[in-house]
C-alpha cells in the first residue's frame, strides 16, 4: 500500500512551503509554518498544469539539480533517449561547492564554480525548470510545485541535504533561523559560501570558531579544509587571530596523517584542534557555543550542524521517521522505494550510508539512470558500486591538495557496506593541487557541457 498524499495534506505541505518563500527558499523553516487565507488563491495554481514543452516520451521527473540530478538528468537521455526528461529546481543558476574552499582562498574565481541550467539542459537534451517541489502524489504519478504540477512514469528524487540544528541544542525555529543567517555552515546553499567569504576576508582578528559534525555529514573532508584555507587566508593577511576547530568527533575523521601535519606545521600559530567537542547550545547573541564540558566565546563562527535528508522526503510521507538522518527507505542496490518502483532516491539525500560526495553522486547517478532505462526496457542492471574521490586543499599559493579515491562493498553476513580498494595520498603538493582542479573541471564538463 502506498503513502499517498491526500488533497489535504497536500495543501498543508505546499502551504507551508509558500509561506516560507516557495522561490527563495530557506533549509530552516522549510516546513515549519501553516497555510494562512492570503495563501488560498495561490494554493488554486499550484493545482493547474505547470507550462512545460508536451511530453515526447515516458517522462521522468528529476527534483534537484545537484550533483545527483545533474548527472541523472544528461544520463537518463544517454541510455533512453526516448525518455522526456525535466530536471527541476528551485535555484537558478549552480554554484559548485567542491573547490569552493580553494575559491575562499582565491586560487580559483566564482566563474569557476558557476555553470548555468539552460547549458547543461541544451546540451543534453532535456528541459530545465526553475521551481520549487511542494510534495508529490504516488497514486496519480503527479508533483506538484508552485508552478502547477506535472506528471510522471518515474521520478527521481536528488534534492540533498538540511541541517538539523537541533542536534546542536537550538530547538527553537526562529532561533535556528538566526543562527543560519548569522553563522551559515556553508553547506547547503551558495548565498552561505558568499557570506563566508566575505566574513573571513573581513576579519580582523580574534577568535574564528568552526566546527565539525558528528554522523553522516555532508564532504567528510570539507570542514577540516576549510579550516586550512582560511588559516591560510589569515597567515597571508597576517591577521592575528586563532581558529578554533570543535571537532564533534573524537578525531579527525579522514585523512588525519595529512591534516595533522598541517595543522601542526603549516598553521601551528592559527588552528587549534579540540576533538570531543560535542555541541550542546549555541548562544547566537552572546556569541558562545557550550559544549558538554566547557563554553567558547567567539568573535566569528562558521557553524555547521550535523545533517538530515531533505524535508521534501517527510512533506511527501516517504521518510523512515525512526531512521538517524529522516531518509526514506529503499531498496539498498536499485534506489526505488521499497514499496514502488516508480520512485528513486539519490545523491545525499539517499539511505545507505556512502560518502556524501560530489563525485560519489556523479558515479551513482549513471548506474541509477541505467538502472531506470533498465526498467522501462524490460531489463536487469547489474549492481556496481558508486565511486568516492575527493581532494583536499591544504596550501595556497600554489594551491597543494591531499586526496582520496575509494569504492563500496556489501558485506553480505553483517548486511552493510563497508569502504572496498581504497587509496589515500596524504602528502600535499601543487600537482595535486592541479588535480583537484582538472577534477572538477572533467566533472562539469560532463554535467554542463560534454
Ligand atoms: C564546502 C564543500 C566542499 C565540498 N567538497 C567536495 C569535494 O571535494 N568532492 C566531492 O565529491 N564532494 C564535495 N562536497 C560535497 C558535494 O557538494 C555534495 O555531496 C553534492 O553536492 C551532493 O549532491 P546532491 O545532488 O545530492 O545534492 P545538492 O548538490 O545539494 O543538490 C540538491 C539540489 O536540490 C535542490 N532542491 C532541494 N529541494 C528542492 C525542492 N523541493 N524543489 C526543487 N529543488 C530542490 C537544491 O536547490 C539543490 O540544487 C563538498 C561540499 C561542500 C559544502
Amino acid at each position: 500500500m502506498k503513502t499517498a498524499v491526500s488533497r489535504r495534506h497536500f495543501l498543508q505541505a505546499g502551504g507551508a512551503a509558500l509561506a516560507g518563500g516557495a522561490a527563495g527558499f530557506n533549509p530552516v523553516t522549510a516546513g515549519a509554518a501553516t497555510p494562512d487565507a492570503a495563501s488560498a488563491p495561490a494554493l488554486q495554481k499550484l493545482l493547474r498544469k505547470a507550462t512545460v514543452p508536451a511530453a515526447s516520451g515516458a517522462r521522468v521527473i528529476v527534483v534537484g539539480a545537484g550533483w545527483s540530478g545533474l548527472t541523472m538528468a544528461k544520463y537518463l537521455k544517454r541510455f533512453n533517449p526516448a525518455f522526456d526528461v525535466i530536471l527541476i529546481d528551485r535555484q537558478s543558476a549552480f554554484v559548485s561547492f567542491p573547490v569552493s574552499n580553494s575559491w575562499l582562498a582565491d586560487q580559483v574565481d566564482l566563474d569557476f564554480l558557476s555553470h548555468s541550467f539552460f547549458d547543461a539542459a541544451n546540451n543534453h537534451g532535456y528541459h530545465f525548470m526553475q521551481a520549487t517541489v511542494l510534495g508529490f502524489d504516488r497514486d496519480s504519478r503527479r508533483v506538484y510545485t508552485e508552478r502547477g504540477y506535472l506528471d510522471y512514469e518515474y521520478l527521481v528524487l536528488a534534492p540533498g541535504i538540511e541541517y538539523n540544528y537541533a542536534r546542536i541544542g537550538v530547538d527553537d525555529v526562529e532561533a535556528q533561523d538566526l543562527l543560519f543567517h548569522r553563522y551559515p555552515g556553508g553547506f547547503v546553499s551558495s548565498s552561505e559560501l558568499l557570506t563566508i567569504k566575505r566574513k573571513v576576508h573581513d576579519f580582523r582578528g580574534g577568535i574564528f570558531m568552526l566546527n565539525v559534525p558528528n554522523g553522516d555529514y555532508r564532504c567528510t573532508a570539507a570542514p577540516y579544509e576549510r579550516a586550512c584555507m582560511i588559516a591560510a587566508i589569515f597567515k597571508r593577511h597576517r591577521i592575528r587571530a586563532r581558529l578554533l576547530l570543535l571537532d564533534m568527533n573524537n578525531d579527525i575523521k579522514i585523512k588525519k596523517k595529512g591534516f595533522t601535519r598541517a595543522f601542526e606545521q603549516l598553521y601551528g600559530d592559527y588552528i587549534e584542534y579540540l576533538p570531543n567537542s560535542e555541541i550542546t547550545h549555541v548562544d547566537v547573541e552572546q556569541r558562545r557555543v557550550e559544549t558538554e564540558f566547557d563554553e567558547y566565546d567567539f568573535d566569528d563562527a562558521i557553524i555547521y550542524p550535523p545533517v538530515r535528508a531533505s524535508r521534501l522526503l517527510e512533506t511527501a510521507g516517504i521518510a523512515d521517521p525512526d531512521s538517524p538522518q529522516k531518509t526514506a527507505p529503499t531498496d539498498p542496490f536499485r534506489y526505488h522505494l521499497l514499496d514502488d518502483e516508480r520512485v528513486y532516491v539519490t545523491g545525499d539525500s539517499r539511505s545507505q550510508p556512502f560518502s556524501k560526495g560530489g563525485h560519489t553522486a556523479h558515479s551513482e547517478a549513471q548506474y541509477v539512470a541505467e538502472v531506470i532505462s533498465g526498467h522501462a526496457l524490460g531489463k536487469q542492471i547489474s549492481w556496481r558500486s558508486p565511486q568516492t574521490m575527493c581532494f583536499s586543499a591544504v596550501d595556497i599559493d600554489p594551491l597543494r591538495a591531499m586526496s582520496i579515491i575509494t569504492y563500496y562493498r556489501y558485506n553480505q553476513d553483517r548486511k552493510i557496506f563497508a569502504f572496498d580498494r581504497t587509496h589515500m595520498i596524504e602528502t600535499w603538493d601543487a600537482q595535486g593541487g592541479q588535480a583537484s582542479l582538472a577534477w572538477a573541471e572533467g566533472m562539469y564538463r560532463d554535467m554542463f557541457y560534454g
